[in-house]
This record gives structure tokens, sequence and C-alpha cells, in this order.
């Protein structure tokens, strides 16, 4: 049970936060309906119960119905060890431990393992990460004009705060460098900005460390005098309440007085529970705008501008299969690529399609999509509600054709079979069919926004 409950806590919070705050958490006795957990340092002990207990509680409870109670608790050997003298009681104002100043010293003298490093208040901007270097296409433009909006006029009615969110990988921290590039350009004709960057982690950890050097003021204050703040990640807040309420006070300085804040996320404002209602609402009160995700004209737009700015010639072949196997993240479409730069340099080899599949071979098979053609055949059947026979048989009529269409074009997208062999699983057709179906779709999907959705729709539930 305790491995199931490190597995999954370490899976709900990520790697980092587990490392950070809970790797050290060992399992005390278990009394009827109570467990005891231990943590090394008093300081540990009462972060993880005010951000982790209630959750602890429910898993526990989840793994053991008996148990209705879990008990946090110096571990009994903490004693021996060197001493961590944080004597914590709840700052009226901050609702966040605040141990007393002679303590809180030695804490810092002591330098504990979880201490961050005070240094410069953001995190530098990356110069690749430039609006130049975006490249852009119909599932990001919308976000690319926001981003660029924001660049040009910070502050601006109706574009404060701006809220950018998409999946894993899709650009959302390069477009925010992107802005921070833009307005701190010396050669800006407004004149430069001060613009402070960091993710939601380090957001966290810097309020943690402000705390803990009581140096809080100092940190809102520094927070508060830039003229753009931009917050990466702010999923990570979920959960973490004394966190959130922070950067609701900041964020409500900030654009209180007239400050620009940029926001991203894996999810839409109000799609992100957990947070609290009254940021949410403040979220989303600007311009939202998502990162939908890539289609294959635009992973071939990306492959083709880093392949060209590499200088090493890639063969368009190569580009499409790359951009056909690598769907979801554009980062790891870059890293693919990357490798193949890097084996054409090192050993002076040209980039074909064949050293593409021996050098990729590992990320190429994680990204199988192993979808069969059955599968397809039974989902597209469900979605338009025919018999899953008709995808074999004879019947022409539209209503049992088209789906039987995008079956095929699902089958040539999803798997690796030939025309052929496609053919043969849809009553033995021919493979001409199949190309027809194929551009027949295509062409559709160009015209009819509702029918290209039901496709994209279809393809996300096989692919996940
Ligand atoms: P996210 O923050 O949404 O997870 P990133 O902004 O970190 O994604 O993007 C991942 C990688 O992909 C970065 O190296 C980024 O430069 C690149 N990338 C993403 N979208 C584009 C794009 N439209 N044009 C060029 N590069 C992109
Ligand atoms: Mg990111």
């Amino acid at each position: 049970n305790w491995a199931r409950i490190c597995g999954r806590l370490q899976t709900e919070v990520g790697e980092v936060e587990y490392r950070t705050w809970l790797r050290q958490m060992t399992l005390g006795p278990v009394d009827h309906d109570e467990i005891t957990l231990y943590l090394p340092t008093r300081f540990l002990r009462d972060w993880v119960r005010s951000q982790y207990g209630d959750r602890l509680g429910t898993m526990w409870n989840g793994e053991i119905a008996e148990i209705r109670r879990v008990e946090l608790m110096l571990a009994p050997d903490a004693r021996a060890n060197p001493p961590m003298p944080v004597a914590p009681a709840m700052s009226p104002v901050l609702g966040a431990p605040v141990a007393p100043v002679a303590a809180m010293r030695a804490v810092a003298a002591a330098a504990p393992a979880v201490a961050e490093p005070r240094g410069d208040l953001a995190a530098p901007l990356d110069p690749r990460f430039s609006f130049e270097a975006f490249v852009v296409g119909k599932p990001n433009e919308f976000a690319y004009a926001c981003a660029r909006r924001v660049a040009e006029r910070p502050s601006s009615p109706g574009f404060n705060p701006l809220f950018l969110y998409g999946g894993v990988g899709l650009g959302k921290t390069h477009l925010m460098h992107a802005i921070g590039l833009e307005l701190t350009r010396p050669a800006r004709p407004q004149g430069a900005v001060s613009v402070a960057y960091m993710s939601a982690e380090k957001f966290m950890y810097r309020f943690i460390a402000a705390i803990r050097s009581q140096s809080t003021m100092e940190f809102k204050e520094q927070l508060r005098s830039v003229d753009v703040l931009m917050i990466d990640d702010l999923q990570f807040l979920i959960g973490k309440d004394n966190t959130q309420e922070e950067f609701f006070h900041t964020f409500n300085a900030l654009v209180d007085a007239g400050k620009q804040i940029v926001v991203s996320a894996d999810k839409s404002p109000s799609d992100l529970s957990g947070l609290e209602d009254r940021l949410r609402t403040r979220l989303g009160c600007g311009m939202v705008a998502d990162l939908h995700a890539t289609t294959f004209e635009l992973r071939i737009s990306i492959l083709e501008a880093k392949a060209l700015a590499s200088g090493v010639a890639v063969p368009p072949k190569v580009l499409e299969f790359l951009a056909h196997k690598i769907t979801t993240n554009v980062r790891e479409l870059e890293g693919a690529l990357n490798r193949m730069i890097a084996h054409a340099n090192l050993f002076g080899r040209s980039v074909t399609l064949d050293a593409t599949q021996e050098v990729l071979h590992d990320i190429l098979k994680a990204h199988d999509r192993r979808v069969t053609i059955e599968e397809i055949q039974r989902k597209v059947s469900e979605h338009w509600n025919i018999r899953l026979t008709d995808m074999s048989s004879a019947r022409r009529a539209r209503a049992v054709a088209r789906p039987r269409q995008v079956a095929m074009y699902l089958a040539k997208q999803l798997t690796s079979r030939s025309l052929p062999e496609i053919g043969r699983k849809f009553g033995n057709r021919d493979h001409t069919t199949v190309m027809h179906a194929v551009s027949r779709v295509t062409e559709l999907m160009e015209r009819d926004t509702a029918f290209a959705e039901d496709v994209e729709l279809l393809r996300r539930m096989l692919e996940s």
C-alpha cells in the first residue's frame, strides 16, 4: 500500500515536487483508523501537512477504507540528527508557516536540502525562443497574434491578462519568451520595459524561500515592481493554496497598477478545477488563447524551418515521415530532427529515410500508435451508428460509404499498412479505392469544418 501511495503521489504531483517535499516521508504506525507518517524536519512536516494533508487522507482512505485520519509527525529519530530549529506558527497575513527570527536564521545558515538559492527574481529568457523562430499555422495563429499584440502594446484593455493554454510541447513557453524578448529589446522604439518570467513552480519555491528567510516583503515588492509578469505552467499551483493566494494578491496588485500579466497552463481557466474560483474568474477576464494540437502541415513547416536553420539537407521524405510519426509534441519532433542532424554532422553521412529509421529506432517505437484497422472500423461505425459489417460490405449508400472512406483514411494515417493491405481489410477492395477514399476525405475535411472535427475527434480517440 505504501509503495502504491508513493507511486500515486509521484504521478500526481510530479517528479520534482515529490523529490523536494515528499520523498523523505516514511511510514509510521497504523492504529485502527489512524495512520502516522513521519517527516524528518518540522518545516517539512508543517509544509506537507498544509499542502498535502487532505490529499494524503483521501489517498489512504481510498487504499484502506478503515483509515480516516492521517497524522503527520516529526520522525522519532529526527532529534538525533542535527536539529532543524523551526517552530512554525501560522502567520495571520500569509497563512503559511513562519518561524521566530532566531530560528529562521539558523535554518538559513544550515542551508537545508529544500532551500532555493536566492538570486534574480526572474528566470532568464532563451534567445532561441523568438517570434521569428516561431512557425505560425492554423493551430497556433490566434495565440501567436495575441502574443504579438501584447508584445507591441502591453496592458491594452482586453488583452490583460493574456492566458495561453494547450498541451505539452505546443509552444506556450516559446511564445512567453518571445513576448519577453521583444519587450526587453534595447532597440525597442517605446523603450524597454521590465519583464519577469518564471514557472509557477519557481514562483512557489521563491515564495517559500522568502518566507523562510523572512523576506516576503522584499519578494512582494520585487514582483510588484515589474511592468510585465509572466508565470508559466500555472496548473502547478493546483492544491498549493498558500502559493495560489499569494499569486492572486500579486496578480490583483499588478493589474490594478496597469501592469501586464501573461499566464500559461495546460487547460483553459474554466477547466483548471483545483484553482480557486476567484482566481480562475480573473484569469479568464482578459484574452484567452489556446494552442491547438499541431496539424501535419504545421509539423512539416516547423521541421522545414529547423532543417533550413541547421544547414543540413534533409530530404522531404524524411520530414514527412517524422511529421507522420511524431504528432503530439513539437519538442520531441524537434529532438528527433536534431538527432538526425547531429548524426549527419558527426559521421558526414547524408540524412536518408533508412538512416532515420535506424537512428531513431527507439523514439519511433515509442510513437508507434499500434492502432489496428479493426479498432478503427469499430470506432468509426460506432460514431456514425452503422453496422460493423458494412465496413466490408458492398453497400454503396452514402450513409455507409462515407464512414467507410473515413475508416480507410484513418487506417492510412494511423497504421503503417500499405494501401493493398488496407483494401483487403475492407471487403477485399482494390488499393485504388483506398487511395480515392483518402483523397476524398482530405478534400471534404478542407471544405466542411464540422466533418473535419468529427474525423479529428476520431483520430484523437484512436490515438489515445
Ligand atoms: P510548451 O511550453 O507548450 O510545453 P514549448 O514552448 O516549450 O512548449 O515548445 C517546445 C519546443 O517546441 C520548443 O523548443 C519550441 O521552440 C518548439 N516549438 C513549439 N511550437 C513551435 C512553433 N510553432 N514553431 C517553432 N518551434 C516551436
Ligand atoms: Mg512550457
